[in-house]
Order: C-alpha cells, then sequence, then structure tokens
C-alpha cells in the first residue's frame, strides 16, 4: 500500500487521534522502504496489524473526595502488541489522558521495549485524574477504585504496568497495595515499587540516567563530551530531574528547568544543591518550579505564555537539549530557533516531546538528534530488570543495575546506527530506532502466524 492511501485507511479508522495519527506516521516514514524490501511484512499485513491495539479497554473509576462528594474519571488500558512479551508500559494520570494519547504512547511502547532487547510487548494505560492539588487520601481512594477495575486485566505474565506523567512512587504505593489485597498475592503487577516490596534499585533514577547514558554515546561516536556543555532540559519531575543528576556528574551544565505554568532560566547554572532544591519542591512540597527563584533570585521564572507560537526556553542559547516533559513541546519554530542558535544535540527525555516537523528541521540541519524511543528506554529497561528480580526473587545491588542500564543503552544506540547503516541513512537514530524495533516485533508476528 502506498504512504498516502494507507495514511487515509488509518485517519479513517482513528479519526480525530492527533496524537495517534503522528506517531503512526513518524514510524511508517522510515519503516516503509522495509516493507517494500521485505514482501512477507506486507504480505502479512504486519504494520495495519501493529497499529491496530490487541486490545483496549475504557472504565469508569469512581471515588469520594475529602469533602465526601462523588468524583468520575475515566481509566484505560490499551494493551497494543504481545508478540514478544507481556504488555508493558506506564500508567499516566493527567488531565489530558484520552485514547488518542494513550494509544500514541502504546504505539512507541512497541518499538522502544523491543530496542531494550528484553521481552516486552507494549501497552500504556492512565485516567484524566489529576493529582494535582489532590491530598494523599484522595490520591490513594481514586487508586484503589482505579485498580479495582484493572486489576481483571493484568497480571505479572500478562501485562506489568508502571508510571508516567503523575503516577510516581506514591500512586505506585497505593495501586500496589490495592491489587495484593484483592488478588491475595503478591507479585511483580507493577514496577517502579518501593525497594523493600520488591522494587528494583535504580529504576527510579533509570530513564534521566539512561538518557544521559545514550547522550555520551551520541557525544562520543563524534569525539564530544559532556564537559562545559551548557544543556537546555524541560520538566521538573522524575525523568528532568535524574537527567539533571547525570549531566552534573558528567560535568555538562543545565540551566533550565519547566512544569507546566512555566520554565526557569538559570544562566549561572543548576548545580547539586539547586537540584536538590527542586526535587524537594517537586516530590516534598508538591509544589511549582516558580518557587525555585524565590531561593535562588538570580534565576528567572517565565510564565508560560499560551499565546506564543513558540516556546521562549528553546531560544536560549546552548549545546545541548533534553525535552523531559510531555508530547509536542518543540515545535518547528522551536526547532529553527534552536538550530539558529547552534544547538548540536537534541535527545528525548519524554514521548515524543518533538513533533514531526520539528524532526524534519533537525535532519535537514544535522542536529544529533535521538528519538525518545530509543533515548528514553532505560526505564522501561530498568522495570524489565525489575521484573526478572521479582521472577528470580533476587536482589540487585544499585552498581549491578546502573551496569545493566549502561550496556543496556549503549546497545540501543549500537544497535540504531547498525540498523541506519544498513538502510543507508547512516547516523540517523530515528531511522535505525525505528526500523531495529520494527523488525524484532514485525519477524515474531510472522513466525507466530495469522492471529
Ligand atoms: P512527572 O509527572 O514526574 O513529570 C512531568 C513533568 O512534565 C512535570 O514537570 C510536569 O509539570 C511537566 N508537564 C506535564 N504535562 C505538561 C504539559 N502539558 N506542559 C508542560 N509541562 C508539562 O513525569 P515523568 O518525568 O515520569 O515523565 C515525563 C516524560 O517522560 C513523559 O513524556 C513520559 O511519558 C516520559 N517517560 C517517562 C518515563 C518514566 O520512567 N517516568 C519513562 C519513559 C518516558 P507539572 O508538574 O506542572 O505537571
Amino acid at each position: 500500500m502506498s504512504f498516502a492511501s494507507f495514511y487515509d485507511y488509518l485517519k479513517h479508522r482513528n479519526s480525530g487521534e492527533t496524537e495517534f495519527l503522528q506517531a503512526v506516521k513518524e514510524v511508517y516514514e522510515t519503516v516503509h522502504k522495509v516493507i517494500m524490501k521485505n514482501p512477507i511484512y506486507e504480505k502479512h499485513k504486519i504494520f495495519e496489524r501493529m497499529v491496530e491495539p490487541e486490545r483496549v479497554v475504557s472504565f469508569r473509576v469512581t471515588w469520594l473526595d475529602d469533602a465526601g462528594n462523588v468524583q468520575v474519571n475515566r481509566g484505560y488500558r490499551v494493551q497494543m502488541n504481545s508478540a514478544i512479551g507481556p504488555y508493558k508500559g506506564g500508567l499516566r494520570f493527567h488531565p489530558t489522558v484520552n485514547s488518542s494519547i494513550l494509544k500514541f504512547l502504546a504505539f512507541e511502547q512497541i518499538f522502544k521495549n523491543a530496542l531494550t532487547s528484553i521481552p516486552l510487548g507494549g501497552g500504556k494505560g492512565g485516567s484524566d485524574f489529576d493529582p494535582k492539588g489532590k491530598s494523599d487520601a484522595e490520591v490513594m481512594r481514586f487508586c484503589q477504585n482505579f485498580m479495582m477495575e484493572l486489576s481483571k486485566h493484568i497480571g505479572h505474565r500478562v501485562d506489568v504496568p508502571a508510571g508516567d506523567i503523575g503516577v510516581g512512587g506514591r500512586e505506585i504505593g497505593y495501586l500496589f497495595g490495592a491489587y495484593r489485597k484483592m488478588e491475595n498475592q503478591f507479585s511483580g503487577v507493577l514496577t517502579g515499587k518501593g525497594t523493600n516490596w520488591g522494587g528494583s534499585l535504580i529504576r527510579p533514577e533509570a530513564t534521566g540516567y539512561g538518557l544521559i547514558y545514550f547522550a555520551e554515546n551520541m557525544l562520543a561516536e563524534k569525539g564530544d563530551s559532556f564537559s562545559a556543555k551548557k544543556c537546555l532540559v524541560s520538566g521538573s519531575g522524575n525523568v528532568a530531574q535524574f537527567a539533571m543528576e547525570k549531566i552534573l556528574e558528567y560535568n555538562g551544565i543545565p540551566v533550565t528547568a519547566s512544569d507546566s505554568s512555566g520554565f526557569i532560566y538559570d544562566e549561572g547554572g543548576i548545580n547539586s544543591e539547586k537540584l536538590e532544591h527542586i526535587k524537594y519542591l517537586k516530590n516534598v512540597r508538591r509544589g511549582r518550579i516558580s518557587e525555585y527563584v524565590d531561593k535562588y533570585p538570580s534565576a528567572t521564572f517565565y510564565p508560560r505564555d499560551k499565546s506564543l507560537d513558540h516556546n521562549p526556553m528553546w531560544d536560549i542559547k546552548a549545546d545541548l537539549a533534553f525535552p523531559c516533559a510531555t508530547q509536542n513541546e518543540i515545535n518547528e519554530k522551536d526547532a529553527r530557533n534552536m538550530v539558529n542558535n547552534g544547538i548540536e544535540l537534541v535527545a528525548e527525555g519524554a514521548n515524543m516531546p518533538c513533533d514531526n516537523d520539528a524532526i524534519e528541521i533537525f535532519n535537514e540541519a544535522g542536529v544529533n538528534y535521538a528519538p525518545g524511543k530509543a533515548s528514553n528506554a532505560g526505564g522501561v529497561a530498568t522495570s524489565g530488570l525489575e521484573m526478572v528480580q521479582n521472577f528470580t526473587g533476587s536482589h540487585w545491588t544499585s552498581q549491578e543495575v546502573d551496569n545493566r542500564l549502561r550496556t543496556i543503552m549503549k546497545s540501543i544506540h549500537d544497535n540504531c546506527l547498525t540498523y541506519a547503516k544498513e538502510y543507508k541513512m547512516e547516523g540517523n537514530y530515528q531511522a535505525g530506532a525505528n526500523i531495529a524495533g520494527f523488525v524484532k516485533v514485525a519477524d515474531a508476528m510472522v513466525a507466530q502466524g495469522i492471529i
């Protein structure tokens, strides 16, 4: 099928699901070549099958707020593809969550999980529940009611969710407690658990650390390093915090952080002490990034201005950029600003933070660009390591998990380059990641027949 007719077919079947269509288009543009070269994929309608979730569940979540009012939210689990392992992917709690966003995330997860070399299928779930501003008791009651339905669809050999935006250690704890009580079993049904109840050391750090390990490999490929490089980082949550921690360890200089209300620019650099303050603000106080300037007045807070067609944070002159907040945070105009300012490398910590126009601009300008499905795969890879520890009843040291994470990120990096070269797109991490992930899952689907 030509690209145009495939895209028409896709739009017709997934009308209005803009994020999902965007994610599929991005992958199809690079794997189309592979499908053309291997008629068996076309014959087995592999891509048409990959874009159709194996199962989607959507359910009502009813809970009581602290004032005794009944609240109603919507929960989901998208089980996208299990050809190479049990469904695996996070849960997102955010008011913007809908079926398009979860399908895009679950679709990306297929390729990302395949790249890790751990046998994991792709899935994603969540709810339009917003944990911001809710008490711990409200979050707990929501999680318990969410799990009451989700528990019917998951299992440690079926589907193993983890965290994502709005779902951190606190939420995983409440979700796990509810599952354990309902099912009367202690199993590794979720990852990101506390380290004294089945969690893996380094799992909280893994996505951010893995991102920087990946970027370190990209820089080394060009004979370069992090040393004294000014880094733009967006977000101030789990991924952003540990990305900044590792950047500092490698002698880079993070200068920005953000949340949904705006960003801070600290020209002098966010050092370890300042990073600890961000962690305190976001994880303990559950406050806003704007409060950073109360303690460090030499930095500036820029409130988010929705009337602008670009984000001024990406217009700050820097060497490297790590978008770690959310999807579509870098558009065409942002990308042009970054290129004009001489950005050397963009590695995605978030999922799909660069839209397709921005990626095209980076590719045209020769910016060293890494897609999230490769560069942020350290989180799910370490979740895979947590599953292995749960299955075998073992508990590895931080050093052991970190060494494995480092090795996995290097192997994903090298695999991207190998596949890009094989398909004559040398140095293109985007093409390499899509093709390597696609081929692995496609071959498994062919081998397993028409099901
Ligand atoms: P957190 O909830 O810990 O942090 C998310 C951060 O992004 C917060 O600073 C949040 O600000 C900001 N943010 C969320 N939505 C928006 C928005 N619409 N506009 C601007 N800022 C926003 O999530 P994570 O750090 O875990 O996840 C960040 C990204 O990384 C996501 O794309 C996620 O899918 C991806 N990812 C996460 C992995 C993980 O292991 N956690 C693994 C792989 C990818 P605010 O506080 O205002 O909401």
